[in-house]
């Protein structure tokens, strides 16, 4: 299984989402059938078991307990899945590796589970026909936070002032069932329960506080679809500190009570990259922004939604390389978060344009050399193109990554800096201002869905007027770097030098 029947599933949920419940393709499916189990996995190259087939999420509402103030407590929890069912279900899986469930609930009738390693079955009383929406609800599971290991922060994650989330890719299911692959985006509701004194905060905006007998109930709303990967919740005790709207989009700043004074003034600059990278990119995706730090000397950042979350060892660079890592993880939010990669192979586009605006940060602030240790990003991309062929040989072509045993197999540097050479490439080819355009309809035509690296190919050629199929296709899934456009002398030289700056792990 998670065969051959991966590509169509995959493509299946786009179509869904976009077509909503009660037309086009959802409606084709309502044909009564012999229900059949989803599958356990949606075929994704890299992660075959992630994800689930037979459904496709619309919401869900997600209510996590902190009994006590302790970063290390077990966190319980309920959660409500909004669903519609894609095939006619005789059961359905959902991701998750936390203990439990006590109790699970289809459209409020009692229903049969068992759990298979990180599979969570469910069976309903009936079958659930194709095209039909319904409500699973898990009560009463829990998750344990792990321990930060500082060379790879990942998953639920212990700090010295509470939790956090470092999901991506594949650990969202830690903390809760859920369809945990970015094809299947859906709204949010979070509900924190936590002692008073802490704070509890995640991905969108705050919607409903509530306090007494010494508790804090907070809700948060993420309207626009987000991929499950992508979610924050950080709970502990953290100050939220609002700033100044930027238009009319809200920006807060999350960090330990005991830091605030130190860490906050280091996010300033997120006002203006919002202004800049609005300018470059379209309007802010998402309702709120804003940065969280937490005080674990790891080397990591990312760009949780609405809330891109820094290690202490990131907010202890000078701003000079800081601030560039922080336009990195906001331009995400339009590349990655709003457009998500419909698979993991896809995920260059999220890391190849993070850099690209990383690098253009650093260049309007003059920070260039410091940042890279080159003084043009011609000069740059030079060094990155004579790299670039030993790069696709070690870690596979920019858009397919030879692996994902280890998070820096998926991670790799071919991902970022090849990413980033390849849209050079592309502006190199078609020019600065229809670069630019392109690079706006693409926030613009797939914001809030998932798209994948075809997508990204037609819409080039479509934007343009130009077929670029045969010339990004050799960028991106090339074993040999093509040549580059413009600069005939550039060769493909490999000299194994390491690159100033050469931080993945954002
Ligand atoms: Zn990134």
């Amino acid at each position: 299984m998670r065969d051959t029947s991966a590509p169509r599933r995959l493509l299946a949920v786009g179509l869904v989402l976009t077509a909503g419940v009660a037309t086009g393709p959802a409606a084709a499916l309502a044909r009564p059938s012999t229900p059949t189990p989803g599958s356990a996995g949606l075929g994704d190259r890299l992660f075959p078991t992630l994800g689930n087939g037979g459904y496709d999420v619309q919401h869900y509402d997600l209510k996590l307990a902190y009994p006590e103030k302790d970063p290390s407590q077990t966190v319980s929890g309920d959660v409500s899945i909004t669903a519609v069912a894609t095939q006619a279900l005789s059961r359905f899986n959902l991701d998750f590796a936390g203990h439990g469930p006590a109790r699970v609930e289809v459209d409020g009738k009692p229903a049969r589970f068992s759990r298979d390693g990180e599979e969570l079955v469910v069976t309903p009383r009936a079958a659930l026909q194709a095209g039909r929406g319904f409500t699973v609800t898990v009560k009463g599971f829990s998750a344990t936070p792990e321990q930060p290991d500082p060379e790879a922060l990942y998953g639920f994650t212990v700090t010295p002032d509470g939790t956090a989330l470092i999901s991506q890719p594949a650990a969202a299911h830690r903390l809760f069932p859920s369809n945990d692959h970015p094809s299947d985006k859906a709204g949010f509701a979070v509900t924190t329960d936590v002692p008073s004194g802490w704070a509890g905060v995640a991905s969108g905006v705050r919607t409903a506080t509530r306090s007494g007998h010494g508790r804090v109930v907070s809700t948060y709303r993420q309207r626009q679809p987000m991929a499950t990967e992508l979610l924050q919740v950080v709970a502990g005790d953290f100050v939220v500190q609002d700033r100044a709207p930027v238009g009319r989009v809200r920006v807060r700043d999350v960090v330990p009570r005991r830091l605030a004074a130190q860490q906050l003034p280091k996010f300033e600059a997120e006002r203006e990259q919002i202004r800049w990278m609005e300018q470059l990119a379209g309007p802010y995706p998402f309702d709120v922004y804003g940065s969280l730090m937490i005080d674990v000397a790891g080397n990591t950042a990312l760009e949780t939604q609405t809330l891109s979350i820094y290690d202490s060892a990131v907010t202890s660079l000078p701003p000079a390389v800081l601030e560039p890592t922080m336009a990195h993880e906001l331009s995400h939010q339009w590349f990655g978060n709003s457009v998500a990669p419909m698979e993991w192979s896809d995920i260059w586009l999220n890391e190849g344009h993070a850099t690209w605006y990383e690098l253009l940060w650093a260049e309007r602030e003059g920070t260039l050399e410091e940042n890279t240790g080159f003084p043009t990003r011609e000069a740059f991309f030079q060094r990155i193109y004579a790299l670039s062929d030993s790069w696709r040989a070690e870690s596979g072509p920019v858009a397919r990554p030879r692996s994902a045993e280890e998070l820096a197999d998926l991670f790799n540097i071919n991902v970022y800096y090849g990413g980033a050479l390849a849209l050079y490439a592309l502006q190199q080819k078609v020019g600065p201002a229809a670069f630019q355009r392109l690079q706006r309809e693409w926030a613009t035509v797939h914001r809030g869905k998932s798209a994948s690296t075809d997508d990204f190919i037609a819409l080039a050629s479509r934007s343009t007027g130009r077929d670029l199929r045969p010339f990004l296709t050799a960028w991106l899934y090339g074993t040999v770097t093509p040549p580059m456009p413009g600069h005939p002398g550039w060769t493909p030289a490999g000299d194994p030098a390491a690159l100033k700056g050469l931080r993945l792990n954002k």
